[in-house]
C-alpha cells in the first residue's frame, strides 16, 4: 500500500493503476460502516483508492472538528490490511487555496433537512467530493446511506457535472443493538450509547407500522417523536421523504426514506431507513 500526501503524488501513484479504480472517502476513525464500503469496492474493482481527510470546510463554527477523532496509525493498518493500493492522507494546505471557486449545494435538497440544520454543510462537503474524485480518477466511488441527504447530493452533483464515475450507494451498518455506527459514537458514554439507541429503535417502530399497513406520515412521525422523547435529549428533526428528499404525507413503499437527528449529550446523531 503507498501512502501519499500531497495532490501531485496521488496523481502520479494512480497512474500506475491500470483498470478500475474503486474510491471510498472517509474522514478516517474507520469503523465497520467504512470497512463495508471498503471491501465491496475491493471487490468490485481492480484497485482500491481510500481517502482519510478531516474537511474543514464542511463543519460549522462551534462543530467538533478540532475534536473529531484523528487515528491515522491505526486507520493505515485496517486500510493495509482490507487491500488498499493508494492512502491518500492530505493536508488542509493541499486540498484549499486561498479565494476558492465554490459549488453550492442545491436550492431545496441541500438546505432542508441537515442543510437546514448544518447550513453551508453540504456546500463544503460536495466541495471537497468534487476534489476527490477528480484526483482520484475513481471509476466508482462508495457512500454510505447512514448519509442519505449527502449520497442522493453526491448522485445529483455526478449526475450535473456529468462526472465519469458511478456512485455507489451502500447499507446502513449497525452494531448487534441496532445502533448505527459513526466515528461520532466515540464521544458517547456507555449510558448514553444506551439512550442513542432509541434512535434505531423509532426506525424500527416506524418500518413495524408501515409493515402493519399504517401509511399516515403524521400518525408515524407522533410514535418515533414518543420513542425518542423517552431517550434523547433533544430530536431535532424526523422526516419521512420520498428519494428525492421531498416530504410525504403517505409512506410510498420502495421509495421512502425515515431519518432522525437526535441529540445524546453533547453528540449529534443521524440515522435512517430506507422503505
Ligand atoms: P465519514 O468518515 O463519516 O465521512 O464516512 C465516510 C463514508 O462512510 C460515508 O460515505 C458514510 O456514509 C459511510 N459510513 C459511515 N458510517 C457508516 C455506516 N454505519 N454504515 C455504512 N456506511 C457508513
Amino acid at each position: 500500500m503507498k501512502i501519499v500526501r500531497t495532490a501531485e503524488a496521488l496523481r502520479e501513484a494512480r497512474k500506475e493503476l491500470k483498470g478500475s479504480i474503486g474510491f471510498v472517502p472517509t474522514m478516517g476513525a474507520l469503523h465497520e460502516g467504512h470497512l463495508s464500503l471498503i471491501r465491496r469496492a475491493r471487490e468490485e474493482n481492480a484497485h482500491l483508492i481510500v481517502s482519510i481527510f478531516v474537511n474543514p470546510t464542511q463543519f460549522l463554527e462551534g462543530e467538533d472538528l478540532e475534536s473529531y477523532p484523528r487515528r491515522e496509525e491505526a486507520d493505515s493498518k485496517i486500510c493495509q490490511l482490507a487491500g488498499t493500493d493508494i492512502l491518500f492522507m492530505p493536508s488542509v494546505d493541499q486540498m484549499y487555496e486561498a479565494d476558492e471557486l465554490c459549488i453550492g449545494a442545491p436550492a431545496r435538497r441541500g438546505y432542508i433537512l441537515e442543510g437546514e440544520k448544518r447550513p453551508g454543510h453540504f456546500d463544503g462537503m460536495l466541495q471537497i467530493v468534487m476534489k476527490l474524485l477528480n484526483l482520484s480518477g475513481a471509476t466508482r466511488a462508495y457512500f454510505g446511506k447512514k448519509d442519505a441527504q449527502q449520497l442522493v447530493l453526491i448522485t445529483q452533483m455526478a449526475r450535473s457535472y456529468f462526472l465519469p464515475c458511478d456512485i455507489v450507494p451502500c447499507d446502513i451498518v449497525r452494531d448487534e443493538k441496532g445502533l448505527a455506527l459513526s466515528s461520532r459514537n466515540a464521544y458517547l458514554t456507555d449510558t448514553e450509547k444506551e439512550r442513542a439507541l432509541a434512535l434505531s429503535r423509532s426506525l424500527k417502530r416506524a418500518s413495524k407500522k408501515v409493515m402493519a399497513g399504517e401509511l399516515n406520515v403524521e400518525a408515524i412521525v407522533a410514535e418515533m417523536a414518543s420513542v425518542l422523547e423517552a431517550a434523547v435529549d433533544h430530536t431535532e428533526y424526523i422526516a419521512i421523504v420520498d428519494r428525492d428528499f421531498r416530504k410525504l404525507e403517505r409512506v410510498e413503499i420502495g421509495n421512502t426514506i425515515v431519518l432522525v437527528a437526535a441529540w445524546v449529550g453533547k453528540t449529534r446523531l443521524i440515522d435512517n431507513i430506507w422503505i
